[in-house]
């Protein structure tokens, strides 16, 4: 099983700045895939519909109890490469 981490390009509801989904499948690259199409996730579906893309931007090797552990964090911002390295660019370091 593996544990993902969406990037959305663009908040996709400026009322909600959630610009990251946390799911997890035993198949990876077919569930990309059906997101990437708009299924799967209520989510990426509205994503998909806006025009707004993702990558993935971390995977761990893990099963739904670390997806829950992670969620539970409620910053998925924090575990996000493509996040940090914008904050470390912008801190020039
Ligand atoms: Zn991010």
């Amino acid at each position: 099983m593996y544990v993902y981490l969406l990037h959305f390009n663009k908040p996709i509801n400026p009322n909600r700045p959630a610009q990251h989904y946390l799911g997890f499948t035993k198949d990876l690259d077919e569930r990309i895939r059906e997101h990437r199409k708009g299924k799967g996730a209520r989510l990426t579906q509205v994503a998909t519909h806006r025009g707004i893309s993702f990558k993935v931007a971390e995977v761990w090797k893990g099963d739904r109890c670390l997806e829950k552990q992670l969620k539970r964090q409620k910053n998925s911002r924090r575990f996000c490469p493509i996040c940090n390295s914008n904050l470390l660019k912008k801190a020039n370091i």
